[in-house]
């Protein structure tokens, strides 16, 4: 069985900057550091992966998603700002999902073909998101979690690679059904916070399903510095303080040590050969798209 490998290519600190202190800032060095480490670890075991670039990365850093595309992986969309989609306007999301795919393709002179919405915010409410990346030239879209979150997620949403009615693939992230619940495994904090046999187990599963597991991590997940020690040049509010001590929590070498563990077990494809494969033999489905 051969899986999706992808990574949200995305700066921490900007992020956090914006989310927390309503202060924009540039993408600091770590995504650029901890995106070159992740292209070394991928090239030294020969696997390819997706890439879905936040645009305003791909701005301060071209040459990087250059690398990306000429060590022969995919680069994919993931926003301009890392905005949610379900928090903007049908007009906003597609002037700047259009513009991001634009300046991403004059970078690697390359099509894009898949999106990930920022903290998969592609749900129910934000479904009309697809039609607007069918019209931009989008092949699929890989930001679904069939789960039933507080931020994301459209819990009956198929696990596997499905065909919308517009003619637009999704790759759903990877889930497994326990004990009646949808339960999201083997990507982000999913991977990170859980011990490697967890997520052993719902590969296990997964491919029990006859179906690929859509795994994602971001560069951040594998820097060494701990989050506290970035200057944003003010005092910190609790909350941020409390944010950056969740996510120093496994960071670094023990991550770096769990995706080794993770590429040494298991097959890895970027997510549009996984669509190739599949496109033959999925029917249309979108009910679980009706409120
Ligand atoms: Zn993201």
């Amino acid at each position: 069985m051969i899986h999706g490998l992808s990574v949200d290519v995305e700066d921490y600190h900007q992020i956090v900057s914006k989310n927390y202190l309503d202060k924009d800032i540039a993408p600091s060095a770590e995504v650029e550091r901890n995106t070159l480490y992740l292209l070394e670890t991928f090239a030294h075991v020969g696997v390819k992966a997706t890439f879905f670039v936040l645009a305003n990365v791909a701005r301060a850093y071209p040459a990087l998603i250059r690398q990306i595309a000429a060590a022969g992986h995919e680069v994919g969309v993931h926003g301009y700002e890392h905005t949610l989609i379900y928090t903007m306007s049908r007009s906003i999301f597609k002037s700047s999902i259009a513009r991001a795919k634009e300046e991403i393709e004059a970078i690697t002179g390359c099509a894009v073909q898949g999106h990930r919405a920022p903290a998969f915010s592609i749900t129910k409410d934000a479904a009309w998101a697809y039609d607007i990346l069918k019209e931009l030239g989008f092949v699929y879209d890989s930001s679904v979690y069939p789960i039933r979150g507080k931020r994301y997620g459209i819990p009956d949403a198929p696990r596997h690679i499905h065909r919308l009615t517009n003619g637009l693939y999704e790759v759903p992230l990877a889930s497994i059904k326990l004990l009646g619940f949808s339960i999201p495994v083997a990507g982000g904090g999913y991977l990170r916070y859980f011990p490697f046999f967890w997520t052993v187990y719902a590969m296990k599963r997964i491919e029990h399903e006859g179906r690929p597991a859509v795994v994602f991590i971001h560069p951040y997940e594998f820097e060494e510095t701990p989050p506290s020690a970035f200057p944003y040049g003010v005092p910190l509010p609790l909350r941020l303080k409390l944010h950056n001590t969740l996510q120093a929590f496994n960071r670094g070498k023990r991550h770096r040590g769990k995706l080794r563990s993770l590429l040494a077990r298991y097959r890895f494809a970027p997510i549009r050969e996984l669509v190739q494969h599949y496109a033959h033999c999925l029917t249309e489905k979108a009910d679980f798209l009706s409120p």
